[in-house]
């Protein structure tokens, strides 16, 4: 996530914090210090937020575990103002997987609220759950009610909460993907409008987390609408036939002649039929910084890359694509080049097809 900061790991999760959870502990020591007026409060105001951040990596680890049962591992952990998001490899595509993924967060703040309660009876503390100081009230109580309220808020069924993907579980069940995904999506911003609308006559806190739910959901739909369009097509369909090739003991000279000439930016190294390597635009400016215009492909190029096969399916690829540096990749058929599939190839693919499926709903409605 853009404007995040890695602050540690662990189980080789990297764990990381967005700026606006400064700006939340910041608000936290202005409420603290304001109310009470005392350097002390502020500080502690900021411990117990600490403390609280503390319970919600748990909860992350709660989903990135259940995940792990399902194999997919978890990239990393940002911490947000409203909670954290474990960001895992692939969404299970299977609706009662990603139920299961959903709930095991939640499920980590129950499991510790039943202990925290179980505590507290045994050593005789009450629950009071009108303890109106935060600060100074029993740590236990409060770490109870923290569960409590974060299990709670958590099951509010909109996307980015876990409610929204436990929601887009069940109707799995019932339905594909892509309708599940906007009957969730749609439940998610009309508690969005109700949360800002609250948020303008009582705390403008929750006119922040209508804004996080509302891009949240329209992110989300956006996402299974894309996945879902490529999901019924393969490479061979979006990727580019015409293209340059390039010998490895071709000069840069050569390569930079043909960069002007057409849109190409990165090309395909090839040798006697075969593949040999990727001469990506930043290779070829470090090549010419470093070694001139009349150094060979061979001496610059890149000789580990990804490569797909012309039958692989697009929905696929294109996760692929988000999570490698290059913009292009060559696409292969039985080890033969055939093709290049780009991030734009893929662009322009949606968009085609979004106007063509606008035309569609619009003759629809026209009939
Ligand atoms: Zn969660």
């Amino acid at each position: 996530m853009k404007w995040s900061w890695r602050i540690g790991s662990i189980f080789g999760i990297q764990i990381y914090v967005h700026f606006t959870f400064f700006l939340l502990l910041s608000w936290i020591a202005v409420v603290y210090y304001s109310e009470r007026g005392s350097l002390e409060d502020a500080l502690l105001g900021i411990f117990f937020t600490l403390a609280l951040f503390f319970v919600i990596v748990l909860h992350e680890l709660g989903h990135a575990t259940a995940a792990r049962f399902f194999k997919i591992s978890t990239k990393d952990i940002t911490l947000l103002p409203i909670g954290g998001v474990a960001r895992l490899e692939k969404i299970p595509e299977d609706p009662i997987q990603e139920l299961i993924v959903a709930i095991a967060g939640p499920a980590v703040n129950i499991i510790l609220a039943l202990f925290l309660y179980l505590i507290m009876v045994i050593a005789g503390i009450p629950l009071d759950a009108k303890q109106p100081d935060m600060i100074h009230g029993n740590i236990l109580a409060q770490f109870f009610w923290t569960n409590i309220i974060l299990a709670g808020f958590n099951l509010i069924p909109a996307f980015p909460m876990d409610g929204g993907r436990i929601l887009r579980g069940l109707l799995g069940i019932k339905m594909d993907f892509l309708h599940a995904t906007r009957i969730a999506a749609s439940v998610g911003q009309t508690i969005a409008l109700a949360f800002g609308f609250i948020g303008l006559f009582t705390n403008p806190f929750l006119i922040l987390i209508a804004l996080f739910v509302w891009f949240g959901a329209s992110q989300e739909a956006n996402l299974a609408q894309v996945k879902f369009t490529l999901s019924k097509t393969t490479i061979s369909h979006l990727m580019l036939r015409e293209f340059h090739v390039l010998s490895p003991t071709d000069t840069l000279a050569k390569a930079i002649e043909i960069t002007l000439a057409t849109q190409q930016h990165d090309f395909p190294v090839v040798e006697n039929n075969k593949l040999v390597g990727m001469l990506y635009r930043a290779d070829l400016l470090m090549g010419l910084m470093q070694k001139g215009q009349d150094a060979l492909v061979d001496e610059v190029m890149t000789r580990e890359f990804v490569v797909v096969e012309s039958s692989d399916k697009a929905e696929e690829v294109f996760s692929k694509l988000q999570s490698i540096p290059y913009a292009t990749i060559p696409v292969t058929e039985k080890g033969e080049l055939v093709g290049l599939l780009t991030k734009e190839n893929i662009a322009e693919f949606l968009m085609f097809h979004t106007a063509m499926t606008e035309r569609k709903s619009r003759s629809f409605f026209e009939t």
